[in-house]
């Protein structure tokens, strides 16, 4: 009975398995699982930049943005400011006010990254101004833009500008890396230039772009980014210039050039340092001098570029690619280009994306001509140059390979030593070009009887290594000793009067006691030696004993 009731209760028990299995869980959300909440709820004011009144006297220039004639809507008004190149910019309506410079990630409560902005809300029918005011500009058409609009689309704008402005330097920190494994692989200089040209373009554009700020300040720049923009621009653009001249050809075409470099190089070193003292005034002169001397430059490398194409020179296309945009926006700045003005940051860094971009090309394109000069240096390592055969260098590594093939697959392998018989006396009597021809009509033998070409190497003089993968004994013997009957068969065929090439074989089957392929060789040499004592023109096997000889 109780058998009976227990029985039952196991079944109840599947039963009911299989009914809650059946059932949709109508279990509570869990934290974690159906929905993850982060962050805390704060007490903590906006954690805004406070405008001072120190920074507020800096604040020379001003625009306000009157209200429409009837006044303000009550729609909300959203103000960002672009391209602020030094110093403070003060948003000012009623009582709202925000403060922001490039390197502050915009203010923490900002919801603008690439410019400096806020939303106000004015009530309908107020008329008080939006007031915009920022430092003196470094240099003249280095001006904020102010873009007014609905919230939406100006913050579209915002985050567009700063996702090209990401995207630029995400693609040089990229193409730093790659020229690094460049490098690496390389060992060739120019790639680790490159990439050191990278890396100060990825600060360059950071300052720049404001980027060294978001999303919290990584770069410890403070309040002076005007003096950094100076400093790298100081710095950055004589080296994108001295990198174009080596695009174009310059220092292949003048080599005296190079001896420049150093003093270039310190002379640039030594300016950029110098920004950091400037007064603002002497800064303003510097940023000024630097682009124009960048531009002119950049014409300097279009001439030069349109010259080397004369003569059908491939990178002058390249370096006048890498240019053109330089130029182009020295041209719009040149024509006071509003498109200029109001994408002046982004302008700047596509045109060094780009430029690094067709260099990245031009090393790829060098990348590719080392590894044929490496490929076709180490085929030219590997080859014997009379006969076109493998060398004993590469025999060597052909045979570990074969040996190592013949253990692990336990089939046998057969080497046969082979070498002319009295070959100085062929040299002697018919001349050293004779000599030339017999042992490359030889090697054309011998490669055209085995099934693969690259198992006949020239060990040295005539001398001549034959590796038989998966033959051994009776039959290896047995095509040896064909071989031997075709090296004198093509010394007649030659044609000269007197000639008799013969040749002694060493054969040698692999063996367990074999360690290494000189040991197999010595055998193979050895026997070739039997063969030569015992009166040449044959093939002795290491195994056996030739006739004759004890
Ligand atoms: P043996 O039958 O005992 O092998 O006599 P041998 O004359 O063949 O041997 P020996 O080692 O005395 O001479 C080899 C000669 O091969 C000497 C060398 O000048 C000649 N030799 C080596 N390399 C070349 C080459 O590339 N071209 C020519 N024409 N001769 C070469
Ligand atoms: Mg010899
Ligand atoms: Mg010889």
């Amino acid at each position: 009975m109780r058998g009976n009731g227990d029985q039952r209760g196991g079944i109840a028990g599947w039963l009911l398995l299989l009914v809650a299995l059946s059932c949709p869980v109508q279990a509570a959300p869990e934290p974690g699982r159906d929905y993850l909440v982060t962050g805390a709820p704060t007490s903590e004011q906006a954690p805004q930049r406070h405008c001072t009144a120190a920074m507020q006297a800096r604040l020379t220039e001003r625009v306000e943005i009157p209200a429409p004639p009837e006044g303000w809507s009550g729609a909300p008004q959203a103000i960002n400011v672009f391209n602020i190149f030094a110093g403070e910019v003060r948003v000012h309506h009623g009582d709202r006010e925000v403060c922001g410079r490039m390197h502050d990630a915009r203010t923490r409560d900002s919801r603008f990254r690439a410019g400096v902005g806020m939303v106000v809300v004015p009530r309908a029918g107020n008329r008080d101004p939006i007031e915009v005011a920022w430092a003196k500009p470094l240099k003249p058409g280095w001006i904020p833009t102010v873009r007014i609009g609905a919230p939406s689309p100006v913050q579209q704008v915002d985050t567009a500008r700063l996702l090209v402005r990401t995207a630029c330097v995400a693609i040089a920190i990229a193409l730093a890396f790659m020229a690094l494994m460049g490098f690496l692989s390389t060992r060739d200089r120019v790639f680790l230039g490159y990439a050191l040209l990278c890396a100060l373009s990825v600060l360059g554009q950071a300052v720049l772009s404001g980027l060294s700020g978001y999303p919290e300040p990584w770069l410890p720049i403070g309040d002076g980014e005007s003096r950094w923009l100076v400093a790298f621009a100081c710095l950055g653009l004589p080296t994108l210039l001295y990198a174009m001249w080596l695009l174009v050809g310059g220092a292949r075409a003048w080599p005296g050039t190079r001896r420049w470099l150093p003093w270039l190089a310190a002379g640039i070193c030594a300016t950029s340092v110098a920004a950091g003292w400037l007064s603002l005034e002497g800064l303003s002169r510097l940023a000024t001098g630097i682009d124009q001397g960048f531009a002119a430059g950049c014409v300097a490398i279009l001439v030069l570029g349109l010259y080397f194409l004369r003569g059908q020179r491939a990178d002058a296309i390249a370096a006048i690619a890498a240019v053109t945009p330089f130029l182009a926006m020295a041209v719009m700045d040149v024509i006071d280009s509003h498109l200029l003005i109001e994408y002046r940051v982004e302008a700047i860094q596509l045109s060094i994306t780009w430029f690094l971009t067709v260099s990245a090309y031009v090393l790829n394109l060098r990348l590719g001509q080392l590894r044929r000069q490496r490929d076709e240096m180490r085929a030219l390592a590997d080859t014997d140059e009379l006969t076109g055969l493998p060398n004993r260098r590469a025999g060597l590594k052909r045979l570990e390979q074969h040996m190592r093939d013949a253990r692990a697959g336990e089939e046998s392998l057969a080497v046969g030593f082979l070498d002319i018989d009295l070959f100085k006396r062929i040299n002697d009597v018919h001349g050293h070009a004779v000599g030339d021809r017999v042992l490359v009509a030889v090697a054309g033998t011998l490669t055209s009887v085995v099934r693969d070409p690259a198992d006949v190497i020239r060990m040295g003089g005539e001398e001549f290594l034959v590796l038989l993968p998966g033959i051994g004994g009776a039959i290896a013997r047995a095509r040896l000793e064909a071989m031997r009957t075709q090296v004198r068969a093509t010394g007649a065929g030659l044609g000269i009067e007197g000639l008799l090439v013969t040749a002694s074989i060493g054969l040698a089957t692999l063996e367990p006691e074999d360690i290494d392929a000189a040991s197999l060789l010595r055998r193979a040499d050895e026997a070739m030696y039997r063969a030569k004592r015992a009166g040449r023109d044959q093939v002795v096997d290491a195994g056996a004993a030739p006739d004759g000889d004890n």
